[in-house]
């Protein structure tokens, strides 16, 4: 006898757990600057996090490296000057700090900023259904806990999931991967690594790209690996210097995975676990200059560089990125360049081609506004682009810039009474009818 393949949840009465103006859902880099920024402009402001961290890639992936902030003004060098104050940031060869940072105190500073800030805080919750009204209005967040099952109301929402999870599940339509091939970047597990003396091992790191970093110390590294027997999936294997005694290691990608697919990723995570584990044995077992060599963490959270690319009102396109585009409604300005993990189907295990050179680009706002659902936001590499542009503005700089700028236009609906459509679309059409 065959089983079925579905079942039959039976409808039930929710208890509404909380009432917000915005509620932002994922506490990663993303939604921390959204729910900053939409308390501060008075909304009362919820966030949600499935992990019992705030901060996504940079704490429960250990990413320890931020790129594309440099240009950014607002909460990304807020959150960098919280960082330094509890210690968090160290000076690299040249005095000044370097995109490295502790992601244990990162972990501690956004909190305390968030609870500064008065954001009410949901963790270890995870988004699982929605509800709209009659209108196709988002209404209600369906979130599971230790506390059951429950609703929480907003007037806006914020998809800051990263993978897009708010958007899929209320019927907003998305992309994922290559435009011909649906294929994605690869996924990583990032590890903390300590037992190394830098000066000893200075030809195999780079302690800032920003200040002349090049690719030959992963290939080094890589040539390392490869002698001693344990070639590393990913081909550019990198040690990020955090301070002398801190080292954060990228060094695995696992092909063909995708972000909705849990369990792909489930496998993924305990073969990429594996390899941390054994790539750190073997430069250990090598002796000399990596003898104390240990691995102090791994990420409780598998790296995911591409989940969905939700449907906008605008779609951030190759040609902005490659013509450096300008738009009256800019909310962020990204200069990273076109960064595409190997798909694990070629040749390479490092970086495919890219497309062409980034010239600095407006993300506008009309980008981060749900085409198909009202009431909604998007912050992140969530956000309406294509496969090229993601590959850029996909990182954690931008990432705390959209979510700044998602989180200002929902404080602003909530004053107007306006959805997020309305009040963007009018805000982008008054500078024509001004200029
Ligand atoms: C291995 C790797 C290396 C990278 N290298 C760099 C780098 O060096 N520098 C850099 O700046 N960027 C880098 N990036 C890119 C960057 O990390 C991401 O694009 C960035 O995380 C985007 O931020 P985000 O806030 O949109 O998403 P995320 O950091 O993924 O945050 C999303 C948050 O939402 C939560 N969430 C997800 N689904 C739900 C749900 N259903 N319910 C509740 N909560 C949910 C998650 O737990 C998470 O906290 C890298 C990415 C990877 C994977």
């Amino acid at each position: 006898m065959s089983l079925p393949n579905t079942t039959h949840e039976p409808a039930r009465e929710l208890p509404i757990a909380a009432e917000y103006d915005v509620l932002v859902c994922g506490g990663g880099p993303a939604g921390i600057a959204a729910a900053l920024a939409a308390a501060r402009g008075g909304a009362r402001t919820g966030l949600l996090e499935l992990h019992g961290c705030l901060g996504g890639v940079w704490t429960a992936g250990l990413l320890s490296w931020i790129i594309d902030h440099e240009n950014k003004q607002g909460i990304m060098p807020e959150i960098l000057s919280e960082v330094q104050k509890r210690g968090g940031r160290s000076s690299g060869a040249d005095g000044r700090p370097t995109s490295a940072y502790d992601a244990e105190i990162m972990k501690w500073t956004l909190e305390e900023m968030v609870s500064a800030t008065g954001v009410h805080l949901h963790l270890m919750t995870r988004l699982c259904s929605t509800k709209k009204d009659a209108s196709g209005r988002l209404t209600h967040a369906i979130v599971e806990s230790k506390s059951g099952r429950q609703a929480i109301a907003a007037k806006v929402f914020i998809d800051a999931t990263g993978d897009g999870d708010l958007g899929a599940l209320a019927g907003c339509g998305f992309e994922v991967g290559h435009p011909e091939t649906g294929l994605t970047q690869p996924m990583t597990l990032m590890a903390l690594v300590t037992g190394l003396e830098a000066k000893s091992i200075r030809q195999f790191f780079n302690y800032d790209a920003a200040s002349g970093g090049t690719f030959e110390p992963k290939e080094r590294l890589n040539d390392l690996l490869t002698s001693l027997g344990t070639p590393p999936s990913y081909d550019k294997p990198t040690l990020f210097w955090i301070r002398d005694d801190l080292f954060a290691f990228m060094a695995n990608h696992e092909y063909g995975v995708r972000a909705d697919d849990a369990a792909g990723i489930t496998q993924a995570t305990v073969h990429a676990r594996a390899e941390v584990h054994r790539l750190v044995r073997t430069l250990a077992g090598a002796g000399g200059v990596w003898k104390g060599l240990r691995l102090v963490a791994t990420g409780s959270q598998l790296g995911v560089r591409e989940g969905r690319r939700l449907h906008g009102l605008y779609q951030v396109g190759l040609s902005d990125i490659l013509e450096g585009a300008r738009h009256p409604d800019a909310v962020c300005r990204g200069r990273f360049m076109i960064d595409i993990h190997a798909f694990g189907t070629g040749k390479t295990r490092g970086l495919e081609k890219a497309p062409g050179k980034t010239r600095p680009y407006d993300i506008p706002a009309r980008a981060l506004v749900a085409r198909d659902v009202d009431g909604l936001l998007f912050a992140g590499r969530c956000i309406s682009g294509d496969f090229f542009a993601h590959a850029s503005y996909r990182v954690t700089g931008n990432a705390v810039a959209l979510g700044e700028g998602a989180g200002n236009i929902a404080a602003a609906c909530y004053h107007t009474g306006q959805t997020p459509r309305d009040f963007v679309t009018q805000q982008y059409e008054q500078h024509f009818t001004q200029t």
